[in-house]
């Protein structure tokens, strides 16, 4: 679990963390819990409360 190189996503207009991304879970019954299956590319912003770009960024020490 190397935690060098740790990588950070955030919003491309404001740089805040505070962004999500549409995705689909299915139950996976072994487990018995919801496991991302899917991911999409359209992502939301919380801060500027619009559909944004995701930038992606290394997290440096
Ligand atoms: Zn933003």
């Amino acid at each position: 679990m190397g935690e060098q190189g740790q990588v950070i996503f955030v919003c491309a207009s404001c740089a805040s963390p505070g962004i999500t991304r549409e995705a689909w879970s299915a139950w996976d019954v072994a487990s018995q819990s919801w496991r991302l299956s899917e991911l999409f590319d359209y992502a939301f912003c919380h801060r500027c409360h619009r559909r944004t770009q995701i930038e992606e960024r290394t997290a440096e020490g």
